[in-house]
């Protein structure tokens, strides 16, 4: 899932009245009207929220929206987000949180879709979550995955039927997630704009068999000058070497908050982008004619951890101990 930096841009009015719409509005009927069974219609427990039978998914290769089965969908996301042969505990984690997301994007984009994509609320890339069909899974893995991969990725979606996170009585909207933090996660306005409050910086302790942990990148030094020029073309890079490149500032989850470049300050997700880097939490140094990143991790580092979350499936939690351990204060049900 690529994050959209839209946190908190202030739709906030229009999504203030479509989830007033969508979700107060329903559940005060429910409220209104106890004896709903007898108009024919399934109960709607107290603080959840109906989930649609259906959801259109923008397909990018075919370029057509298909409607598909919302389980369905859920099930499809987390077989492209989440190896089948992580535990359980840790694929049911994924599929509340991809249940969650996609609920949150249905209700978000109101009777439309999404700007990028105006017939669908959530597409099949990582612009939205990855998701992909039985078909599609088919001709990409193996029979074995087919035989054993997917019976455990429907069991993980299944047994979590319906289920999504809240905070405070509201559904999340951004259940973001990563592949690995490196060992801490971040708080969501050091990465992106908004401070959301479920998405706090804490310890990723379980992460021991992430790959992609310590992974040094070694670019010359010209091309690390050349492409800081071009860059920021407008700015006087001055000399490039050892006393010259430096962290100035990490984030409470340890990754590069600003960078010394020469004469530049530049932000450390920026230095990820521009360099390819795993993550932004790193440490440089210029040794002779190289410029060495040494990273930690793998992703922007906010929300759930995916390898965090396989290591504490591991050692016996719970997908509601992991959900609740990455999202802070939220609850599942
Ligand atoms: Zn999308």
């Amino acid at each position: 899932m690529k994050y959209k930096r839209n946190l908190s841009k202030p739709i906030a009015g229009v999504c203030l009245l479509v989830i007033f719409c969508l979700v107060l509005l329903p559940l005060t009927l429910v409220s209104i009207f106890p004896k709903d069974e007898e108009l024919g219609q399934t109960p709607v427990k107290k603080g959840t929220i109906p989930i649609p039978e259906n959801i259109n998914v923008y397909r990018h290769v075919s370029g057509k929206t298909e409607s598909i089965p919302f389980e369905d969908y859920v099930k499809g996301v987390v077989a492209g987000e989440m190896p089948a042969d992580f535990e359980l505990e840790a694929l049911k984690a994924q599929a509340v949180a991809a249940r969650t997301y996609s609920l949150s994007k249905i209700i978000r984009s109101g009777s439309g879709g999404n700007p990028d994509h105006p017939s669908a609320p959530v597409c099949d890339d990582t612009h939205c979550q990855v998701y992909r069909s039985p078909e599609e899974l088919a001709e990409i893995k193996s029979a074995e995955w087919m035989a054993t991969g997917w019976p455990k990725i429907q069991k993980a979606v299944d047994s979590t039927k319906g289920q999504l996170m809240y905070y405070q009585g509201t559904l999340v909207e951004q259940p973001l997630f990563h592949s690995s933090s490196g060992g801490k996660t971040e708080n969501s306005e050091d990465v992106f704009v908004s401070a959301l409050p479920y998405l706090r910086s804490v310890d990723s302790p379980y992460e021991a068999a992430a790959p992609h942990q310590h992974e040094q990148i070694e670019i010359p030094l010209s091309e690390f000058s050349q492409k800081l020029k071009q860059a920021y073309p407008k700015k006087n890079l001055g000399t490039v070497n050892r006393d010259t490149v430096k962290v100035l500032e990490r984030s409470s989850g340890g990754r590069v908050a600003l960078l010394q470049a020469g004469n530049l300050t530049v932000k450390g997700r920026e230095i990820r982008d521009l360099f390819g880097l795993r993550s932004a939490n790193f440490s440089v140094s210029v040794q002779g004619n190289s410029v060495l990143f040494t990273t930690e991790g793998y992703g922007h580092g906010v929300g759930m951890s995916q390898w965090g979350a396989n290591g504490m499936a591991q050692a016996g939690y719970k997908y509601t101990d992991i959900l609740t351990h990455y999202y802070t204060g939220v609850e599942v049900y």
